[in-house]
């Protein structure tokens, strides 16, 4: 594979934890209403936001989620929604020191230092920091937008226009374009985020419309492919176990592209968005 020397680092930091169903993670074949309020089973997952410090740039994939979701009572768009979101989520943990400027403090850099976001997709866990990164340019899949702008589900949203289309954010629709190049076989459509081959967008559709993953190559360590929420764990999609959440059979579709890829990838790392030992995998502390 392409390796660059333009990567000098590649980190996770975490806004936070909360804890979600094991319907959600692991899959069920019970209908959604149903491990929604009568599931028992909950795991605690982190809020991972990964920081790519390239020579010319320090990109974000995800932004994490912000501590309103904990601190403001009208955080969620209407009762409904958070009605639901209050069953879907449970224990949100986000204290002043997890915000996505404290947590890039932590690591030696400042939030106003950031040039680029790619947002996985558009849930309010993956979009929390952007307005703390006002000055950076922030790139999501046009179907996510599309999805957000279009007549949400019947009984709730799960995407908050109010949070995501704020004033002054620079958002970008991600503009694939085809390629044919081997080392990304089977995908055909990618997005050279800096132009260099570097970062790697790819379109990774199944949990939300838009939803994309991004490859990251480093020439000291094994390439990484950020997955945002296509799986909460490699195994699962090694296996091929979606979870509750979202379209199956673009999730399985996906899936089979990403294990073909790692196939002529063998040391490609996954990491999730949501996955605890991402810092271990990153081979840092
Ligand atoms: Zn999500």
């Amino acid at each position: 594979m392409l390796t660059t020397s333009a990567v000098k680092a590649v980190s996770v930091i975490t806004t936070g934890d909360g804890e979600v169903h094991h319907e959600h993670i692991y899959g069920t074949r019970r209908p959604e209403l149903w491990w929604i309020f009568f599931g028992r089973r909950w795991v605690r997952l982190p809020i991972n936001v990964y920081v790519i410090d390239h020579e010319d740039a320090l990109v974000l994939f995800d932004t994490g989620q912000d501590r309103a979701v904990v601190t403001d009572p009208d955080y969620y768009p209407d009762r409904i929604t958070a009605f639901f979101y209050r069953h879907i989520f449970r224990d949100i943990r986000i204290g002043p020191e997890d915000t996505l400027p404290a947590q890039l403090g932590r690591m030696g850099y400042s939030a106003s230092q950031v040039d680029k976001a790619v947002i996985s997709h558009l849930h309010g866990d993956h979009v929390g920091g952007i307005a703390d990164i006002p000055q950076a340019e922030l790139y999501a899949g046009e179907e996510g937008f599309a999805y957000m702008r279009g007549p949400d589900h019947p009984e709730r949203q799960t995407v908050f226009r109010d949070r995501i289309e704020i004033p002054g954010a620079r958002w970008h629709m991600i503009p694939f374009a085809s390629t044919d190049d081997p080392e990304l076989a089977p995908f055909t459509e990618a997005f050279d985020l800096m132009g260099d081959g570097s970062m790697i967008v790819l379109p990774t559709p199944g949990h939300l419309p838009g939803s994309v993953s991004m490859l990251v190559r480093r020439d000291t360590a094994p390439p990484v492919l950020l997955v945002g929420d296509l799986t909460y764990d490699e195994q699962l999609l090694e296996r091929d176990h979606v979870g509750a959440v979202g379209d199956a059979v673009q999730l399985r579709h996906t899936y089979a592209k990403v294990r073909a890829l790692k196939q002529h990838t063998p040391d490609l790392v996954i990491l999730p968005a949501h996955d605890p030992h991402a810092a271990k995998k990153l081979g840092s502390t």
